[in-house]
């Protein structure tokens, strides 16, 4: 596997590469594991990695990566808390109510049925679970 370069990732994403986008960019996708992360959290990470950068700047450059389709909202694991996902394919969630961890259920060990028929004029964009655990 080749070593990830923040610079050419947020080009094929659309965004100029300014440090706080390399410095995002490098901490949610530079080992190549999947993480879920609030904009607090990350902007904490890189407050210790000795370079603040405004929770603004941090959400803003979290919501441009979810419109280029490399992060995944997901809403709903605790009142108020939006979680990104590195993970962008639909899938289904465990949700620590003890530690506000979201944990991936993997493809297959869910399935949902009889979901109904959505409100007129309205189209289903999606169904997202999350099983709450303690
Ligand atoms: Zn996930």
């Amino acid at each position: 596997m080749s070593r990830f370069d923040p610079s050419a990732f947020l080009e094929t994403c659309g965004l100029r590469a300014t440090r706080p986008r390399l410095k995002i960019a490098s901490i949610l996708f530079g080992d190549g594991r999947d993480r879920h992360v609030t904009a607090e959290w990350l902007a904490e990470e890189i407050a210790n990695q000795g370079e603040p950068v405004a929770l603004a700047t941090v959400y803003n450059t979290l919501h441009s990566l979810v419109s280029a389709g490399a992060l995944r909202e997901v809403r709903g694991a605790s009142a108020g808390t939006i979680v990104f996902d590195t993970h962008t394919a639909p899938h289904h969630h465990f949700y620590d109510e003890t530690t506000g961890e979201l944990t991936d259920i993997a493809s297959g060990e869910l399935s949902v049925a009889g979901i109904p028929a959505a409100p007129a004029g309205k189209t289903i964009a999606g169904c997202d679970i999350i099983i709450r655990v303690r």
